[in-house]
């Protein structure tokens, strides 16, 4: 499907669950969401700034800040916590889900996890210590498929069994 379509069908998505809550999907919320959805990778705050400012001349940082709170409450988009750095969740459906992001330290590419099964092998853990999580974000730093293959970062060498 062609990009700009499919950025439009999102917003269009992200529009109805917010509606459902009882939120509104305010101009400016959905253009900072089609700013996040559209870039290659994470933005920070002050990158998301700077875009802003290409159609909102007087767009400020807590201008940014009020949108990423209001898109973050409703799980549209992720922080990357290590990154400080935005990124849109691939499965907005899944209210309140945890999310786990691969990051590569190559190219700096941030992929979501979507295997549930982590989170619920989590979720038991943390109730055998009665513990009762509330953020239980996951940032896992390694070498993507991609930067492998092209050879950019060698595996730190495995210690050979018996060494
Ligand atoms: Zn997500
Ligand atoms: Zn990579």
């Amino acid at each position: 499907m062609e990009g700009g379509s499919r950025i439009a069908g999102q917003l269009e998505e992200a529009a109805r669950a917010c509606a459902r809550d009882g939120g509104t999907l305010t101009e400016l919320r959905r253009l900072v969401l089609r700013l996040i959805l559209e870039a290659e990778g994470p933005l920070t705050a002050y990158q998301l700034l700077d875009r802003l400012k290409q159609t909102r001349k007087g767009a400020v940082p807590p201008t940014i800040y009020r949108a990423l709170d209001f898109l973050l409450a409703r799980r549209l988009i992720h922080k990357v916590e290590s990154l400080n750095a935005f990124v849109p969740c691939i499965e907005p459906a899944q209210h309140g889900h945890q999310a786990q992001f691969l990051i590569c330290r190559a190219c700096g590419a941030v992929t979501e996890l979507e295997d549930h099964a982590v989170t619920e092998a989590l979720t038991r853990a943390t109730a055998r210590h009665e513990f009762q999580p509330v953020n239980a974000l996951i940032e896992v730093t390694g070498i993507c498929a991609a930067c492998a293959q092209a050879g950019k970062a060698e595996p730190e060498a495995a210690p050979s069994p018996g060494a």
